[in-house]
């Protein structure tokens, strides 16, 4: 059984709370692309937890995690994490972690080519994360990346640092005028945060190739949604990777296996975090109140999140690039008290009604029509039952359903594990 887990939206939708309570039926969780730029926060008995790089399928004791070769590792920065998670008592061995010996390592020299870039564009800046991740996937593309199974190649690895660090500097020093890369250091900084982490590494496509054979349970867990894939999202404001279903078999490394099921995260309204058309977006008060009321500041950079009413065309759009064939409807609860809710519908685009997310660049042009709906006025973060839920909620629920075209099977209504209705 393969189930993926990923975002319809922008990011943010819940994907690491959704994972943390739909793995209990998992054995291993997979992340499939990205770096560290995700931000997912899990919230259960064990604590408040967010994680960057890890699986959210750790924090359950009985499931083995997998970072694929699709994802781009920061060494240091995983590091830094397992040591907190092991702080609050969360087991982390080659047991129930393993990396894949094709992922990319992100260099600190990516970090820095990331915030000189960002530097440089100045109010053109793409609101990258500057957690390095375009420029490590760039040079995953040029084939100038170094991959965890080199660690492994000692000689073979010292070669590569020389030519790479020259290849590097030409950028570094003769582009951006900084300061040069060193094969020391490159050399120190595998010494020291590559060689304690060898244990974990494996050949993770053949280990989940096996798992699956012996009919254990898999779930890829996607960073970020549908908009910010590199293909299908609103380029260039994506990220640098394959956020859809579609590529987690092949970034966790089974490209052999197809996706049983593909569960779409989708958010009760819209945000956004950074630069890019967002083109039902709320401003001023109207903006800072659904932004108190859902705590919208980014999980991996604390920034202020954009928000907005829930976007039936963006959504559905989302859905179809997921493949996905149910949905979770997340944060439902933050949108308790407001009299009157407002859902985007359509786009007017040059005097025409669309309901086909266009090309991007268009996006800017395109003005948001909403609809309103009656709201309800009562906490309903206590809902545990279908039934327990105000008909106004319901109403919202099914009309989402029918602009979407998509089943919704779980309402979140909290950020703690058992805040949720199944319908
Ligand atoms: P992800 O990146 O998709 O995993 O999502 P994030 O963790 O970045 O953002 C989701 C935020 O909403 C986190 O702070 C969660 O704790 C919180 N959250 C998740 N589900 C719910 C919910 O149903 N209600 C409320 N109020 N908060 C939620
Ligand atoms: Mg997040």
């Amino acid at each position: 059984m393969l189930t993926s887990i990923c975002g319809i939206n922008w990011g943010d939708e819940g994907k690491g709370r959704m994972v943390d309570l739909l793995s209990s039926d998992y054995d291993v969780v997979c992340r499939y692309q990205g770096g560290n730029n995700a931000g997912h926060t899990v919230i259960n008995e064990r604590g408040k937890f967010i994680l960057n790089l890890l699986p959210s399928g750790i924090l359950r004791e009985d499931v083995v995690n997998v970072l694929g070769c699709g994802m781009v590792i920061d060494l240091k920065h995983l590091t830094e994490e397992m040591g907190r998670l092991r702080e609050a008592g969360v087991k982390i061995t080659p047991e129930n972690l393993k990396i894949s010996d094709k992922a990319v390592i992100t260099m600190p020299y990516h970090v820095r080519l990331d915030c000189l870039e960002e530097e440089r564009l100045a109010d053109k800046k793409f609101g990258s994360t500057r957690r390095g991740i375009a420029p490590v996937y760039s040079d995953k593309y040029m084939k100038k990346a170094f991959r965890m199974g080199e660690l492994f190649h000692e000689e073979l690895l010292k070669e590569r640092v020389k030519d790479i660090v020259e290849w590097k500097n030409l950028s570094v020093v003769g582009g951006y005028r900084s300061e040069p890369v060193t094969v020391e250091e490159t050399l120190a900084y595998f010494k020291q945060y590559g060689e304690p982490l060898k244990p974990f590494v494996t050949d993770t496509g053949l280990y989940l190739d096996k798992a699956h054979k012996e009919g254990k349970k898999i779930m890829f867990e996607a960073q970020l949604g549908a908009l910010r894939d590199i293909d299908f999202g609103i380029y260039p404001y994506t990220s640098s990777s394959s956020t859809i279903a579609a590529y987690a078999p092949i970034g966790a490394g089974v490209p052999n296996l197809k996706l049983d099921k593909s569960i779409g995260i989708m958010k009760a309204y819209s945000t956004c975090v950074g630069e890019g058309p967002f083109t039902a977006e709320y401003f001023g008060e109207k903006a800072e109140k659904l932004r108190e009321a859902g705590g919208e500041y980014g999980a991996a950079t604390g920034r202020p999140r954009r928000v907005g009413p829930f976007d039936a065309v963006a959504s559905a759009y989302g859905i179809r690039c997921q493949g996905a064939d149910e949905i979770a409807l997340t944060k439902l609860d933050v949108l308790s008290g407001m009299e009157e809710l407002e859902i985007c519908t359509s786009y007017e685009l040059n005097g025409k009604i669309i309901h086909d997310f266009p090309f991007p660049d268009v996006l800017t042009e395109c003005k948001p029509v909403f609809e309103k709906v009656k709201g309800w006025n009562c906490d309903i973060s206590a809902c545990r039952r279908a039934e327990d839920l105000p008909k106004e909620a319901l109403d919202y629920i099914r009309m989402l359903e029918k602009l979407c075209n998509c089943k919704i099977t779980y309402v979140s209504v909290g950020a703690e594990r058992d805040a949720y209705v199944k319908l």
